[in-house]
């Protein structure tokens, strides 16, 4: 078994793992492992992370020079040509505001430097400090326009932050590596948003345990058979700090500046496609229990399990037939 972030994939039930080949990086600010069955496993391991190396790259708040960098630097002023990847999941991102009602929100930038969670130095701001920040949080003001591949924000200050879908994107084109390498069966684990390819070699479907939240690393509430399938969890947990005896972790609502406090603690979503997934588990996250659970229902073919701080687990209905 081995664990890097949420969700466990077990591989303790292979019986012949000498095809197995595995590798861990950290890219996109987290531990990044895959594992590959197959003769050339190795090799397509590098393609692939040569692609997130890419992703991060052009991704990247963090990244002086990276395209979303240089978006949020032309803010208020001019247009900036990206590529496709970064159009392509901008574009999502602004699909996935709308469908949450702004709940999911890829302005939220200014309000994460703020509060410099996954900084060495986070702080509570003062409410006098956000309350003017959250004023220029708004994904209406991103302009994209085809033609030449450009992305504007409309104001001065206003800057994009993509860590709530960015790493969704990136697992489905290293499934899309592994599947042009013909490789039928691997585990894709971007610090626990995971995607299963096939099955183990033995024949049996992944398992996947998905977290415990309110206990260590490893523990989990349950374990999930899956074939070809994306496995996302958002959790309050993950990135947090403490001052004065209270919790502040990554997950912000928009609407007030300050981490989401609705009693959910985690949010699972099981999909095809891991951009989704992930989007959908902040979205879920932010916008609370029903009015989560009746989101994800209205989606065909996608799942979510949630925890809130009573430790009670609530799923959609597919979850309960399996
Ligand atoms: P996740 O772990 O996928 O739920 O994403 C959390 C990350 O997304 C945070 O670390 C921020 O970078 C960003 N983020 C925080 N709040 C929001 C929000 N309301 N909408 C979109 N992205 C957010
Ligand atoms: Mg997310």
């Amino acid at each position: 078994m081995f664990q890097n972030g949420d969700n466990i994939v077990t591989i303790s039930n292979i019986s012949d793992q000498s095809h197995l080949f595995s590798k861990s990086y950290y890219i996109l600010g987290t531990i990044i492992s895959l594992k590959v069955c197959g003769i050339n496993g190795e090799k397509v391991i590098d393609e692939a992370m040569d692609r997130l190396t890419e992703i991060d790259d052009k991704m990247s708040v963090f990244k002086v020079d990276s395209e979303i960098t240089r978006i949020n630097k032309n803010a208020g002023k001019l247009p900036q040509a990206v590529s496709t990847d970064t159009f392509y999941v901008i574009h999502k991102a602004i699909s996935y505001s709308q469908l949450s009602e702004g709940a999911f929100d890829p302005t939220v930038r200014p309000i994460m430097n703020l509060w410099g969670i996954g900084t060495d130095h986070p702080k509570v701001p003062e409410n006098r400090i956000i309350n003017k920040a959250i004023k220029i949080v708004s994904y209406t003001d991103i302009i994209l326009n085809e033609n030449g591949f450009t992305v504007k924000l409309n104001h001065e200050n206003q800057a994009i932050d993509l860590g709530a879908i960015a790493k969704g994107y990136a697992a489905d084109e290293v499934k899309d590596i592994f599947l042009k390498n013909n490789v039928e069966n691997a585990i894709i684990d971007l610090g626990g948003n995971v995607y299963v390819l096939g099955n183990t070699p033995d024949g049996e479907m992944w398992n996947v345990g998905i977290q415990d939240p309110l206990k260590q690393r490893g523990k989990v509430v349950g374990v999930i058979g899956l074939s070809n399938k994306s496995v996302v969890t958002s959790g309050g947990y993950e990135r947090y700090f403490e001052e004065d005896g209270e919790i502040y972790h990554h997950i912000i609502d928009p609407r007030t500046g300050y981490p989401c406090t609705n009693g959910i603690i985690s949010v699972t979503i099981i999909s095809d496609f891991s951009i989704d997934g992930d989007a959908l588990s902040t979205c879920t996250y932010i916008m609370g229990l029903d009015k989560g659970l009746d989101l994800i229902e209205s989606i065909n073919g996608v799942e979510a399990i949630i925890i809130d701080k009573d430790n009670e687990i609530y799923t959609t209905s597919g979850i309960k037939k399996n």
